[in-house]
């Protein structure tokens, strides 16, 4: 027997910072939005290691503010206790002294799944479920789901990134022109593998307990523990290795990946301190390599599909919030113009 199917005004896949901003703007509007997300939790790429009360970030580690727009939102999120400032710029490794610059950089206050959790509160989420394929059906959109049930919307935002956005409509035959699918088809992203580890002794990372080296194969290391995030009093260290690294590692077992990060935590380890390898999250989707040159992309027919993200120009907290943001708005002013 074949399921009902349910109707919406809109449908979004993920609930990734893209899919929460582009929901919210919709329901705050009276719009009836059905969230999809595939995970058991919301947050995609804002991702926090628990065990106990000890946390640690997997995914995002910080975030910056550019521009007007996200500096209102980010207001919003200081006043309700969610984020605070954490620094204004680290060190290299070179030197042991961080290096303000006099941007803030803030972190979630009790983790970033934390965050996502309150972006993500009253808002109609199915978690755990997993789209497959989007075709056309009557003039709308069909999203179809693992489990072979059905949801109808009469627009659809789509914020996975981009690679697997396009699975799921060419999947239902769904085809975007030409001209915007020739730059689609060229965003990669760079993977990341990235390690938790709990010290026994001391570390010796600077000020404020985090250093950041882009040309190194381990790009970041933070201490947990000196975000705020840690309760049973050890250091807990996050570890991320570049895209490049990560490529070249990723065949590696997890064993072994993490024997070799432990290797070069050597030097940031204070005499007798001892390392304890606790778990290694893979990223194949970190960062988007290439970018869309615009917050969204919005087709018209045969009914509003948007894809947002932050690979719609801007690889980065602040991008996937004002590309689910700018999402949320054109489709608004299509519906009501
Ligand atoms: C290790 C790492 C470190 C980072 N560090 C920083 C940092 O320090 N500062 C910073 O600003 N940014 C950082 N970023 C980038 C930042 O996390 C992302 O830019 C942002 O979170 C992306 O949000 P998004 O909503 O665009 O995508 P996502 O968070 O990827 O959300 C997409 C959602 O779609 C869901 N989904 C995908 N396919 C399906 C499907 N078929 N059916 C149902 N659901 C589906 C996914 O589960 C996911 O929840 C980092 C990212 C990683 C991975």
């Amino acid at each position: 027997m074949r399921m009902a199917v349910e109707r919406f005004d809109t449908i979004i896949v993920g609930a990734g910072l893209s899919g929460l901003m582009a929901a919210r703007r919709l329901v705050d509007e009276g719009l009836h939005v059905s969230i999809v997300e595939r995970e058991s939790v919301a947050g995609g790429r804002l991702a926090t290691w628990q065990a106990g009360s000890d946390r640690a970030d997997i995914g995002a580690q910080f975030f910056t503010v550019r521009t007007p727009e996200f500096q209102a939102v980010v207001e919003q999120w200081l006043a309700m206790g969610w984020v605070v400032e954490w620094s204004r710029g680290w060190s290299d490794g070179l030197s042991l002294e961080s290096q303000p610059d006099g941007h803030p950089r803030y972190i979630a206050a009790e983790g970033f799944a934390a965050l996502a959790r309150e972006l993500s509160a009253g808002l109609p989420v199915r978690f755990s479920t997993q789209l497959d394929v989007i075709s056309v059906d009557d003039g709308g959109w069909i999203a179809a789901t693992t489990e072979g049930r059905r949801i109808a919307g009469r627009s659809l935002i789509l914020t996975p990134p981009v690679p697997q956005s396009l699975a799921l409509l060419r999947a239902g035959g769904v085809a975007i022109p030409d001209e915007q699918r020739a730059i689609l088809d060229d965003i990669r992203y760079g993977a990341c593998l990235c390690g938790v580890f709990t010290v026994d002794g001391e570390t010796t990372l600077p000020e404020p307990g985090a250093l950041q080296r882009p040309d190194h194969s381990i790009s970041w290391i933070a201490d947990n523990r000196r975000k705020g995030l840690f309760a049973s009093g050890h250091a807990t260290l996050t570890i991320q290795v570049n895209p490049e690294t990560s490529a070249a590692r990723w065949g590696e077992a997890d064993t072994e990946v993490l024997t070799w990060m432990a290797t070069e935590l050597e030097p940031w380890l204070a005499p007798g301190a001892q390392l304890h390898p606790i778990t290694l999250k893979r990223w194949p989707n970190a960062i988007p390599l290439g970018l869309y040159p615009a917050r969204y992309l919005m087709l018209e027919a045969p009914a509003p599909l948007l894809l947002a993200g932050d690979a719609f120009n801007g690889p980065r907290v602040e991008g996937a919030v004002l590309s689910g943001w700018a999402a949320a708005d054109a489709l608004l002013r299509s519906l009501y113009s």
